[in-house]
């Protein structure tokens, strides 16, 4: 499949990685927008939120809290940290497959967009 986030899953193009288990991948963005900024992602390949299934939303859960775990190792629980996928055009979304964007380590803007 011609998915950047499944052949960085797959090991196929490499990626500082910084979490994996069985379903879940969490890597450092490649343009990073804040000191700490990591992408977590499902290995099953669901293009955006949109496409999300019922029997899928487990997958959500668990990518949150594979952040919050990340959020801890990274030092920035306390701190505070934000969460957030973009999902379509107009939304912001780049790479047609679903992944959570976790940014920290400097003060966020409290607007979105
Ligand atoms: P989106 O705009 O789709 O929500 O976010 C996609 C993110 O993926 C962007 O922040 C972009 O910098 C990141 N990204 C795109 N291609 C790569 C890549 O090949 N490797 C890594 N590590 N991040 C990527
Ligand atoms: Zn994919």
């Amino acid at each position: 499949m011609d998915c950047i986030f499944c052949q960085i899953a797959a090991g196929e193009i490499s990626s500082d990685i910084v979490y994996q288990d069985d379903k879940m991948v969490a890597f450092r963005d490649i343009y990073p927008q804040a000191p700490t900024h990591l992408l977590i992602i499902p290995r099953k390949h669901i293009p955006s939120l949109t496409e999300l299934v019922e029997e899928d939303a487990l997958l959500v859960g668990n990518m949150v809290n594979v952040a919050n775990l990340l959020a801890k190792r990274e030092g920035t629980a306390e701190s505070g940290y934000r969460l957030a996928i973009n999902c379509g055009e107009q939304g912001g979304q780049l790479v047609p497959h679903l992944h959570l964007h976790l940014l920290a380590g400097r003060q966020l803007s409290p607007t979105l967009g």
